[in-house]
């Protein structure tokens, strides 16, 4: 059904807006196991990975607690990111994927 709401539109709008720039778009499943494909050579052994204990799936998750120094991201090697059509990186710093 098409939305002709006010805010509909509006929302459609910014949804154009935020595709054109490349921005996700996409919520990531919080599972165990996209948990377990990010930290299977994924975050685990990204030069950037903070380390704080339990942390991961960044783009699911959010933001570390940690403060991280960017040193290169391996989020587009990562089969999460690749299969759930992702373009953005640093998750552990940004926040996670929306
Ligand atoms: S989100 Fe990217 S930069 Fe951060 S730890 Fe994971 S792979 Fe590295
Ligand atoms: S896309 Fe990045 S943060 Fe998300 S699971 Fe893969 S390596 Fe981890």
């Amino acid at each position: 059904m098409v939305d002709t709401t006010k805010g509909g539109m509006l929302f459609k709008i910014k949804t154009l807006a935020i595709k054109s720039k490349g921005i996700d778009m996409t919520n990531i499943e919080d599972s165990k196991e996209n948990f377990d494909t990010c930290m299977k050579g994924n975050c685990n052994e990204c030069p950037s990975f903070p380390g704080e204990k339990g942390e991961g799936l960044y783009c699911a998750k959010g933001a570390s607690k940690a403060s991280v120094e960017k040193r290169g991201c391996n989020c587009p090697e990562c089969p999460v990111w690749i299969n759930n059509g992702l373009s953005g990186m640093y998750y552990c710093i940004k926040g996670k994927a929306e």
